[in-house]
């Protein structure tokens, strides 16, 4: 296993959309290599999520795992999720602001309006076709990494950029002002 290098803000690659997997490529030593490295890449920056573009690769997959999260004190856990070729669908109208950052914009935080529910259909690492519901905290991350395999970050998702802070800012003036800060 590897830990990878992250693409930052600015990086053409998080501005691409990921291609698909064939469902017989998942089980390939390449493909599994490449979920191996991003699970590790994600959890050596403590990211509650990582997509693929963010590690250089164009490919529809994302790893997502929150267990005790230095970035993220108050999230409820999820255990580790593959996703490969994901379709995300909201799940009612209701909407819920929250706190987001990315490892690809570091040390920055922002709010930003997710649906509280999501249908997700997708396969796993085992080429297993998946399908859920996710809410809330997951919900949220889901439709993160979901954007980065559309060329999508959480920036571009934002109502109003004045919430958008430094980390070291964001833990003096804003920690615990809003509720389901995550
Ligand atoms: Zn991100």
């Amino acid at each position: 296993m590897a830990i990878l290098k992250v693409a930052r803000l600015g990086h053409p690659i998080l501005r691409q959309v990921a291609k698909p997997v064939p469902p017989d490529e998942i089980r390939s030593p390449e493909v599994q290599r490449l979920i191996d490295d991003m699970i590790e890449t994600m959890r050596e920056y403590d990211g509650a999520g990582l997509a693929a573009n963010q590690v250089h690769t164009a490919r529809q997959i994302a790893v997502i795992e929150v267990l005790a999260n230095p970035r993220y004190p108050d999230a409820p856990h999820i255990p580790l999720v593959v996703v490969i070729n994901p379709v995300v669908t909201p799940l009612g109208e209701e909407t819920e602001d929250g706190w987001e950052g990315c490892l690809s914009v570091p040390d920055m935080r922002g709010i930003v309006p997710r649906s509280r529910a999501v249908g997700l259909e997708c396969y796993d690492r085992d080429g297993q076709k998946v399908s859920l519901i996710a809410k809330d905290f997951f919900a949220r991350v889901i439709q993160h990494e979901h954007d980065h395999l559309n060329g999508i970050v959480y920036l571009d998702r934002m109502r109003d950029l004045s919430t958008l802070s430094h980390i070291a800012e964001w833990n003096k003036h804003w920690l615990g002002i809003r509720e389901q800060a995550d």
